[in-house]
């Protein structure tokens, strides 16, 4: 069971899922709003959230 972070961000009224680039190893990548810009790490206005959804498949 493999446990995914969702993240989504709420600038325009309703949570966008935010899109992450191809995660390469040993370089975390945090995923950006393409409408605001905003990420988990830089969050200005409070716009984001995350989700974790349970994969049970593996
Ligand atoms: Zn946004």
């Amino acid at each position: 069971m493999t446990v995914y972070r969702k993240w989504y961000c709420t600038c325009t009224g309703e949570p966008i899922e935010l899109t992450y680039d191809e995660i390469l190893e040993d370089e975390p990548v945090m995923p950006v709003c393409e409408f605001c810009g905003a990420s988990p790490s830089s969050d200005p206005r409070k716009t984001i959230i995350y989700r974790d959804e349970e994969n049970w498949d593996d």
